[in-house]
């Protein structure tokens, strides 16, 4: 009778998997050795990224296709595709179908396959990192560092035969109850266009090793990274429908958090998708976990060190254009150190705007066109409410001619800058830095603690009681003391708070795995004594058990 049950439970299962392709399966132009490290010529024919179902490459049937430029030369170097509904559909029931059979594989087999995958994505970092310049824009040697740091949360979701175990107690004489963490099931990820593999990678893998089944939708900007990611992951093992990638914009946001299919989103990007894909989503009874904006400030003591302050600060602020989620965008000088602006400056000139092939280069272009006009906007609307233009990147253009139409925009530094000035209330994604100068510590942790963003922070000081006096008194969930960026290994979470999250529970780390997960309590009594005749064990007991 037992065998009759299971038999019948297998059949229903790989039923599931029958699923309908009559779509063109192609590969992906680039191999772990054979990759592009320059930019294209404005008559190459443009890649045709595919969607990634059941792990083959589909070729989209859409008629609606979005150019992807090279920011630095604005050359269209591939397009993505509006995928279409029956492709979304097949996404999703692809992830659906594989579900059962992945949350019953064993967590050794699992985390085997992680394994697989953090060694492949370390072998092809290179080759990530080329399709990130291409596409997204940022220093090849910047792009690495996107790839590792998604690196490591692979490699750290590697640690998931430990993470997973479960809570025992023996309750009670003869019973015990035991706490499991059991996977959601089809988990959705959204991502924007500034990180192409690190967010994607802040959640594949935990979402890979803790039994889900995952739909990626990249940013329809730079699709290329996550493309690789997931030949990888299939090559690493990872069985067809487990993870799936779809493209496109709103229409494909919507069919995701729409889907009944789909249990859960993690989602990184801007204020108002995430604030969307949030509110929607946890209406329809899913749980979302939003990483959004945010406005990081770094204040400066006059006890800090000073050229090591200004280094770690005009790397936090410029490196990759000042589009790093944790870049640093207002400066806060106590006292006297605003004297030291005229040495900011003069170390930030030195800093040089170009290709991202070119391994001289500190910083990239925007992403596109319209980032670079916001910015301009943004800079020329400050100046006019009264902040002082102490450093003008506008107008910068590498001397190759080739990159005369790129989106560069070089480091730019605005002084006397002041809450409802549009460069310290806006985001503004850019090599832009606004300063504010204030006279005490309090003031500072007044101003940041009045913003409403609360990504990261950071205060340069030789003194660990200013340190400890900041620490406890400002309200920012990642806080760097004499470090710029403070996003913490993937041993712990990336813990942005306030306006810059929604949700309970974040990216990787305890609580990326208690996100992707929930808890079942088992409670089993085995008494060996129950085969006996005396009159108690036979009699119901209707009152509330109380185990004793
Ligand atoms: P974005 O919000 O424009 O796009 C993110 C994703 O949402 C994309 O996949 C996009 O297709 C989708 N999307 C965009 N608008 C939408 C809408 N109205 N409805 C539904 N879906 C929509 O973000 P971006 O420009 O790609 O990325 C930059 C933003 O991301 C910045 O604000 C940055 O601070 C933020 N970011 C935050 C973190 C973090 O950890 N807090 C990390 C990286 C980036």
């Amino acid at each position: 009778m037992l065998s009759r049950v299971l038999k019948a439970t297998s059949i229903k299962s790989s039923a599931r998997q029958v699923m309908r392709f009559n779509s063109t399966i192609i590969k992906l132009s680039s191999t772990t050795t054979s990759f592009p490290t320059g930019h294209t010529n404005p008559n190459d024919e443009p890649y045709l990224t595919p969607s990634f179902i059941n792990n083959q490459f589909i070729k989209s049937e859409t008629k609606e296709w979005f150019d992807i430029h090279d920011p630095a030369t604005n050359n269209v170097v591939s397009k993505v595709p509006q995928s279409t509904e029956s492709e979304l559909d097949d996404a999703i029931a692809s992830a659906h179908a594989a579900f059962p059979s992945w949350r019953d594989t064993s967590v050794i087999k699992r985390q085997g396959i992680a394994f697989n995958f953090a060694s492949l994505l370390k072998e092809n970092r290179d080759r990530i990192a080329s399709v990130i310049v291409l596409e997204q824009g940022k220093t090849f040697v910047d792009a690495q560092g996107d790839v590792t740091r998604g690196l490591q949360v692979a490699e750290a979701a590697c640690n998931i035969t430990n993470d997973l175990k479960g809570e025992t107690l023996e309750v009670s004489t003869d019973m015990e109850t035991k706490m499991i963490r059991e996977p959601l099931g089809v988990v959705a990820s959204i991502c924007p266009f500034n990180f192409p593999a690190m967010v994607p990678l802040w959640s594949l893998p935990l979402i890979l090793v803790t039994g889900n089944t995952a739909v990626v939708k990249p940013s329809e900007r730079v699709p290329g990274a996550a493309m690789i990611i997931c030949e990888l992951a299939a090559k690493a093992g990872v069985p067809p429908g487990v993870i799936n990638i779809v493209h496109g914009k709103h229409a494909t946001v919507n069919k995701l958090i729409e889907d009944p299919r789909i249990q859960a989103v993690t989602f990184v990007g801007g204020d108002k998708a995430g604030k969307y894909i949030y509110e929607k989503g946890t209406a329809l009874g899913k749980r979302v976990q939003a990483n959004l904006g945010a406005k990081n400030h770094l204040v400066v003591l006059p006890d800090a060190p000073k050229q090591q302050f200004i280094n770690a600060l005009n790397g936090a602020a410029f490196g990759a254009a000042g589009q790093r989620c944790m870049a640093i965008s207002v400066l806060v000088t106590v006292g006297k150190t605003k004297e030291w602006i005229k040495d900011i400056i003069k170390d930030a000139k030195q800093l040089k705007t170009g290709s991202g092939f070119d391994k001289s280069s500190d910083l990239g272009p925007l992403i596109n066109p319209e980032s670079l006009a916001k910015a301009e906007q943004i800079i020329e609307d400050s100046v006019k409410q009264g902040a002082t233009l102490e450093l003008d990147g506008r107008g910068y253009r590498p001397d190759d001619s080739k990159f005369s139409k790129g989106n560069f925009l070089a480091p730019t530094i605005i002084s006397g800058v002041e809450p409802g000035m549009r460069c310290y209330d806006e985001e503004i994604f850019a090599p832009v830095l606004s300063v504010v100068n204030v006279d005490t510590i309090d003031e500072a942790i007044e101003l940041i603690n009045a913003n409403r963003y609360g990504n990261g922070v950071s205060l340069f000081t030789s003194s660990g009681g200013f340190a400890q006096y900041f620490t406890k008194r400002i309200d920012v969930g990642q806080v760097g003391i004499n470090v710029p960026i403070p996003v913490p290994l993937p041993m712990f979470s990336f813990t942005g708070s306030r306006g810059s999250f929604l949700g309970d529970l974040n990216f990787y780390g305890k609580s990326g795995i208690t996100f992707l997960t929930k808890p079942k309590t088992i409670t089993s009594a085995w008494k060996v004594n129950t085969i006996t005749t005396g009159d108690e064990i036979l009699k119901p007991s209707t009152s509330m058990p109380v185990q004793q």
